[in-house]
């Protein structure tokens, strides 16, 4: 059978703009459709609307038929397959014809039987600044449904099956005539007994009491890789909520948070340590022993130290979490100026003093001075 002029079928002329497409599809559609037009071919002629319009709604396909007329389609790889259109876009277009919730009987039908993914879980999991940095095994405990093992999943107590739902027939949804303007209109809507599942339980099953799922918390142990910080995510597959017919189910997601330490702060993969030492040290130089989160360590301290330096201690910072190697320890050096005197420091710091003198010394303004002011800070 040959097929119709897609610009024929919608009534419009070949230069009709979008909008006089849309226009035109949307009178013909609510003229033909299944659910209000009762005539024998209108099924047919609805579903040939639909095809004119998903080819001259679209820019390109609508070019190819403009030049090479049906044949041009075959080359794009043939004619759109209806069942893959994006039905979100009739929906759309049919809720504001009709007025109700979407293509019903489609939505609803897949809302039963399509396979789709559970939903997400997140859960927060505190760290030690230790634990964040060599990586550790936590037991976690994760609440969540899973498919009720008294019932199988089906809500119904073993030996008793779920019926038809007599409401709707096992269609799911209900629909209603209304007299309007445009005729008469069909509003569709998700069965208030059975919810669109088609079916009720007349037993429920005693575990899940109907729900086909049952909460349960599970503890498991997860390995925290090292080199971790606050705002890492770990990804558990598969151990959010059930899938929904039959569909994979979510995943969970572990948010990390560290807290903070008494002495370590984090900057990526180093670690800043503020040390006081006193001015003797500062001036002449020393070896201290300072605290790295692998225990304590020697850090040489040269002579003539000024307040603010940083010394830099390699290879005692945070693993990189993918990768080798590790940060550093950064160790901000401020000089602690001492507010009680014993005698003898007193007496030593006096003979200092006169060994220093009394000449004071204004500091010359470097460049990064002015330029730190300039930038307000
Ligand atoms: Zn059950
Ligand atoms: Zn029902």
């Amino acid at each position: 059978m040959a097929k119709r002029d897609y610009y024929e079928i919608l009534g419009v002329p070949r230069n009709a703009s979008a909008e006089e497409i849309k226009t035109a599809f949307r009178r013909l559609a609510r003229q033909y459709h299944p659910d209000v037009n009762k005539s024998p071919d209108a099924e047919e002629k609805f579903k040939e609307i639909n095809e004119a319009y998903a080819v001259l709604s679209d820019p390109e396909r609508r070019a190819a038929y403009d030049r090479f007329g049906h044949e041009g389609l075959k080359g794009m790889g043939g004619m759109p397959d209806f069942t893959t259109i994006d039905f979100s876009d009739f929906a759309d277009l049919f809720s504001d014809l009709f007025g109700f919730g979407g293509f019903g009987r489609t939505s609803s039908r897949r809302a039963r039987s399509t396979p789709r993914r559970g939903a997400d879980l997140q859960l927060q999991l505190d760290l030690t600044f230790e634990e964040a940095v060599f990586g550790t095994e936590k037991e976690i405990s994760i609440t969540r449904d899973e498919i009720c093992k008294t019932c199988n999943g089906s809500g119904a107590e073993p030996g008793t099956s779920p019926s038809r739902c007599p409401t709707c027939n096992g269609r799911g949804e209900v629909r209603q005539v209304r007299q309007t303007l445009l005729g008469s209109m069909v509003q569709v809507s998700t069965c208030p007994t059975c919810n669109g599942s088609g079916e009720i339980i007349a037993t429920p099953c005693h575990t899940c009491r109907g729900r086909g799922l049952e909460r349960v918390t599970r503890q498991k142990i997860v390995t925290i890789p090292a080199g971790v910080d606050s705002g890492t995510q770990i990804r558990l597959a598969g151990e959010g909520q059930p899938g929904i017919n039959g569909g994979p189910n979510g995943n969970l997601y572990i948010s990390i948070n560290v807290l903070p330490h008494k002495y370590f702060r984090r900057r990526d993969q180093d670690i800043l340590l503020d040390l006081d030492i006193n001015v003797a040290q500062a001036a002449l130089g020393a070896e201290v022993e300072v605290p790295t989160v692998d225990g304590p360590a020697k850090l040489r301290i040269p002579p003539g130290t000024q307040p603010g330096k940083v010394l830099r201690m390699k290879g005692k910072g945070v693993p990189h979490l993918r990768g080798n190697g590790r940060g550093d320890q950064l160790v901000v050096i401020n000089v602690a100026i001492p507010t009680h005197l014993t005698p003898e420091q007193r007496r030593l710091f006096e003979q200092l003093a006169k060994s220093l003198g009394s000449e004071v010394r204004p500091q010359e303004r470097s460049f990064m001075d002015w330029l730190k002011e300039a930038l307000g800070g």
